[in-house]
Order: C-alpha cells, then sequence, then structure tokens
C-alpha cells in the first residue's frame, strides 16, 4: 500500500512541476516545493519547456514589490491568493499555480502585461508568510495593496488613488495607465 501511495504522491509532484513549468518558474522553486530529485526536475524542465532553466539568484528582496507599477500586479495576485486561501481547500503551492493562473487571465482580460512572474509571485507568498510584507487598505478606496508590515493603515493611501508624477503616462502597449484629467473630462462629458 505505501508503494502506491509513493507512486500517487509523485505524480502529483510531477504534475505541480509541470504546472510550475509552463507558468515560466525557476527551478529553485520546484526545488523548494517538490521532494523529486534535482536531476530529475532538471530534465523535467528541459522536456517541458524545450529549454535549460536560467541561472543565478532569486530575487530576495522587497524592494521591487514596492514600486508603483509591480506594486498594483502584486497587489491583484495577493487579492486572488488570499480569496482561494479562504475558500478553496487547497495545499499552498497549489494555491499559487491557481492564483497566478487566475492574475493571468485578469491581466489577458486587462490587456495589459503580466509584470509579476510566477517566481515573484511564489516568493510574495512567502514574504507575507514570515511576515516581511503584508496587505493594507487604502484609505482612499479601500482597496488592498501590499505594504510592509508597519504601514500605517490610517494614511496609507495607495499607488492607483495616488499615482506618482510621470506614472501612467506612457503610450506603452501592456503598461498600466492613468487617464489624464483630460480624458477623465471627456469620459464624464458622454
Ligand atoms: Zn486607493
Amino acid at each position: 500500500m505505501a508503494r502506491v501511495k509513493s507512486i500517487l504522491t509523485e505524480a502529483k509532484q510531477i504534475d505541480r512541476a509541470v504546472a510550475l513549468i509552463h507558468l515560466g518558474a525557476r527551478l529553485q522553486v520546484l526545488e523548494s516545493e517538490t521532494d523529486l530529485s534535482y536531476e530529475r526536475l532538471l530534465r523535467l524542465y528541459k522536456e517541458v519547456s524545450g529549454k535549460s532553466p536560467s541561472k543565478g539568484q532569486l530575487p530576495f528582496s522587497t524592494d521591487w514589490f514596492m514600486t508603483w507599477q509591480p506594486n498594483i500586479h502584486a497587489s491583484l495576485f495577493l487579492n486572488i491568493h488570499e480569496y482561494l486561501n479562504k475558500v478553496a481547500e487547497l495545499d499552498e503551492i497549489d494555491t499559487v499555480i491557481k492564483a497566478y493562473q487566475l492574475y493571468l487571465e485578469q491581466t489577458q482580460a486587462q490587456g495589459l502585461d503580466p509584470m509579476l512572474s510566477v517566481t515573484r509571485a511564489w516568493r510574495l507568498v512567502k514574504f507575507v508568510d514570515n511576515g516581511m510584507l503584508t496587505m493594507t487598505a487604502c484609505s482612499s478606496c479601500g482597496g488592498h495593496f501590499v505594504t510592509h508590515p508597519h504601514e500605517i493603515a490610517r494614511h496609507y493611501v495607495c499607488g492607483l488613488c495616488n499615482p506618482p508624477a510621470r506614472a501612467g503616462k506612457g503610450k506603452q502597449t501592456g503598461a498600466l495607465r492613468i487617464p489624464s484629467e483630460r480624458e477623465l473630462c471627456r469620459a464624464q462629458a458622454q
């Protein structure tokens, strides 16, 4: 019986690894989230993606999540993740996979490039688990955004309500855009 179970467990782990590779996860994520050996993961990675995994360090800093556009993407993902955490009984890594798939659907529906990689999304959840990052409600719109844990909620205003001066003015496709005052006036006039 134990033998059958171990094969099933392994099949589940391979399934997860394949899903993560399809989403573009770094090899370190697979190593951390499965019990499969490095050699097997490497083979699996090459077989599924058709290329060798990229080398180098994982992003370790929380800074990236605090910059304007990434913060909004990270917040979108984390809101989906928190929601799934509450309503679905999934293993931790499966919640990340599912939430990331939904995040991709959302960005696609909005015509945005998905700025948040699955590796960063995974990392973000770890940062939240470790208490290095959290979510704070915006005092203006009430939306929940990724912040440092010591953010004072009463004074916190999110990046959508208070975008940096030059934010969202670019014409770059796939980037977040904040409508200019003229555009807002035009929209109101209609
Ligand atoms: Zn806001």
